[in-house]
């Protein structure tokens, strides 16, 4: 066997302890050489009576690092005695940004160790854990190119970066009470409070029931405890939303009922929010009127202290920012955009270079692709040329490909004004910066007017590169599968062909071929987006005539508006016409008296599913329909069925079960009618409406009960977060055929 070599190792091997790991198995085997980190590869010098040994295990790689490939190739340079780290050099940078990552089980023990360096220090780290992309400024990822560089090393620190033995040799994020950042209690004012231990103070705040602002790893979190969410909610007009919590380790189970799986993404090295049915479906209302909840653990030594000395085991945590806006990052800007609304802020003096939100996860399904997940790195072949996807307008992310990767951004938010529209700019020169990205063909969404479209051929014009529009149901699909499939795309709105808003579709064909072949019924939307926002002006576009009237009439609308709705719906005046998913559960909502206006995102949908959740559903008889050469489901038929069944003194709930029951069961005939026809065994499903538990699942029953696979992605959103990655599948098999 051959006793020495060079090896190559290719992924994410930067940030991610990769240099200190190969140097201690090293000494462990009693090698010679050295470690060179180049980018998104690390070369390995190595000669010893081991070798082959030592091969094996550098193999294996770190805790968090991602190996594509181990290569070994002959030595031609003589090395030794004794192994050395080198220093990083330039390299080609494949779409190797590390996460931000959840704190680790020892530097948790650190903190808590009585008498030892890093107790009661906040922002303790090691090479297995803490802030990557957060504070990365530029790559490659050494201490003096991220916001820890105006925190020099004390010789205590020192002595452990340079310690091969220690778990923060090469630790980048090292730093302690002595020379790391600190932590300061502010004011409503922004000033500084006389307080000597600010997280004590911060607690005794948060527990006589203040809502405090408090400066995390990627922004600012509004944080307060159950008693306090209505305060806190009403400061942020924000009356029915509910609101992330973060619970103590030992209290999950006193608020939600988590799965063996929701347990495993909750103890993940992401620590996602996680969203799980709660214990009990009815209470806790103060936080989330739905059946669930949405819990995540303490991810960073801060929060581990804070609730060390809260006597609370909760607390609301929810992004100090308007739905969809940035996060606030700066705590100068934290205080002047938060008055009001905070009554102090515990802040720390470290730079957020990236923001990066709580990601949120259900059912193992991403509903926020962000921290500690993003930027995600996907191995695919794309072809040769660098692709940009810009993202749909509303829950955006941005992904770029380049080289073999597809680099995805975390979280933008909803690209309808400047402020958002700056952030998605400024991730697209990050990502695209750190990636060496030159963009050649630039996918967007096929909407005219969206901000993001306008961005995306702005850019063109000053780059040259190729535009490339994708339909925003073809893009789920893409980014679910560039198999032959039958594609389910359900949601709330996107730009079809026609210009119409689509949202229940479904494709045949493979990627980019995905033909229209079947859809919800296309039905008036009276007032355009107004009928999103009252979803009675939606349930009389899809069941027009007196009978309607008279219920809207009876639940509170007014006389005037109801002779206005009815004239538009006659006459055709004022109404987009649509074959939404979404607008047809919101339109059960409001028949149902479950939800009259919408105040946030998917409100009436998701209060219908908590109001079926537990009721055994009755199937009921589908009609469908044919519009042009697509069959469709007709929606209308499916609502005068609810209307009935509420006429007849039905309870609300059995009918809310019924409706999402029987929706999905027509989705699902139309797509397994397709499959027949055409003879394809795989049908891939993807948008918003997928995350309701109970329709997802009654098409996979349906599905695989005609002898048909379901995909359905769990490495992208099923949301819109997973369009801009779709875009760049879309457009690259679009432009391979041109
Ligand atoms: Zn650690
Ligand atoms: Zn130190």
């Amino acid at each position: 066997m051959q006793n020495r070599g060079k090896i190559v190792i290719r992924g994410i091997v930067q940030g991610v302890g990769f240099r200190p790991f190969v140097y201690s198995l090293a000494q462990k085997y009693d090698i010679s050489g050295w470690v060179k980190n180049l980018g998104s590869r690390v070369e390995i010098a190595a000669a010893g009576a081991r070798f082959s040994e030592f091969c094996r295990d550098v193999s294996g790689g770190t805790v968090l690092s991602v190996i594509d490939s181990v290569e070994v190739f002959p030595l031609d340079e003589d090395v030794g005695p004794g192994f050395v780290i080198r220093s990083s050099g330039e390299g080609s940078l494949d779409g190797m940004i590390p996460p931000d990552v959840a704190i680790c089980d020892d530097c948790i023990k650190d903190i808590f160790t009585p008498g030892g360096r890093y107790e009661g220090y906040w922002a303790t780290s090691c090479v297995n854990c803490g802030p990557r992309y957060s504070i990365i400024r530029t790559l490659p990822y050494d201490r003096e190119r991220t916001a820890m560089e105006e925190f020099p090393v004390c010789t205590a620190c020192g002595a452990e970066y340079t310690d091969p033995s220690c778990r923060r040799h090469h630790a980048q994020t090292i730093a302690c009470r002595e020379c790391g950042p600190s932590l300061a209690l502010l004011g409503p004012d922004g000033l500084e409070t006389a307080c000597a231990d600010p997280i004590a103070g911060a607690a005794a705040m948060l527990d006589a029931g203040k809502v405090l602002a408090i400066r995390g790893i990627g922004g600012f979190h509004l944080a307060c405890v159950e008693e306090a969410a209505g305060v806190l909610k009403a400061r942020l007009g924000r009356p029915e939303q509910p609101l992330a919590v973060m619970v103590r380790e030992d209290a999950v189970e006193r608020y939600a009922s988590p799965t063996a799986a929701d347990r495993q993404d909750l103890y993940s090295r992401v620590h996602p929010i996680v969203v799980m049915n709660k214990r009990d479906p009815a209470g806790h209302t103060g936080i989330s009127s739905l059946h669930t909840i949405g819990v995540m653990l303490p991810y960073t030594g801060l929060h581990h202290l804070l609730f060390a000395r809260l006597d609370h085991d909760l607390l609301v945590m929810t992004s100090a920012n308007m739905p969809g806006t940035p996060m606030i990052t700066g705590t100068e800007d934290a205080v002047a955009r938060l008055h009001g609304q905070a009554d102090a802020f515990l802040v720390h003096d470290r730079e957020i270079v990236s923001r990066c939100d709580d990601s949120v996860v259900r059912d193992g399904y991403i509903i926020r692709l962000s921290r500690g997940i993003a930027p995600k790195r996907t191995a695919i072949d794309l072809g040769a040329r660098c692709i940009l996807g810009v993202g749909p307008e509303l829950n955006a992310t941005t992904t770029i490909y380049r080289n073999g990767f597809a680099v995805t951004s975390p979280h933008v938010g909803n690209v309808r004004n400047p402020r958002t529209l700056a952030y998605l700019q400024e991730t697209v020169e990050k990502i695209g910066r750190l990636l060496g990205a030159d963009n050649e063909v630039i996918a967007h969404d096929l909407h005219p007017r969206f901000l993001s479209t306008r961005y995306a051929r702005e850019l063109a014009e000053q780059t040259g590169a190729e535009l490339v529009a994708v339909q925003h149901h073809r893009a789920h699909i893409a980014a679910t599968t560039r198999d032959e499939c039958i594609g389910i795309a359900i949601d709330g709105v996107g730009y079809g062909d026609d210009g119409a808003i689509w949202g229940g579709e479904i494709f045949a064909g493979v990627v980019p071929h995905l033909e229209r072949v079947a859809h919800l019924q296309t039905v008036p939307m009276p007032g355009g987006d107004l009928a999103t926002r009252y979803p009675e002006r939606m349930l009389y576009g899809i069941l027009p005539g007196e009978e309607t009237l008279r219920l809207l009439l009876a639940r509170g609308l007014g006389e005037v508006e109801a002779g206005v709705l009815a004239r538009q719906v006659e006459r055709g005046v004022n109404v987009a016409q649509t074959s939404s998913t979404g607008r047809v559960l919101d339109a059960a909502a409001a028949l149902l008296g479950i939800c009259r206006e919408r105040t946030y995102d998917g409100e009436p949908a998701m209060k219908l599913e908590s109001a079926a959740y537990g009721r055994r559903p009755e199937a009921w008889d589908l009609a469908f329909g044919k519009e042009g050469n697509c069959r469709t489901l007709r929606t209308d038929a499916l609502l005068k069925r609810a209307a009935d069944a509420q006429a007849a003194g039905k309870n609300a709930g059995e009918i809310a079960a019924a409706v999402q029951y029987n929706l999905a069961r027509g989705i699902a005939a139309l797509a397994i009618d397709a499959a027949a026809e055409r003879g394809i065994k795989t049908v891939a499903l993807s948008g918003g409406v997928a995350y309701n538990a109970a329709i997802r699942e009654t098409i996979r029953k349906c599905v695989e009960g005609a002898g048909l696979s379901l995909l359905v992605s769990r490495d992208y959103p099923l949301g819109d977060g997973c369009i801009s990655f779709g875009q760049c599948v879309f457009a690259a098999a679009d432009a391979a055929e041109r």
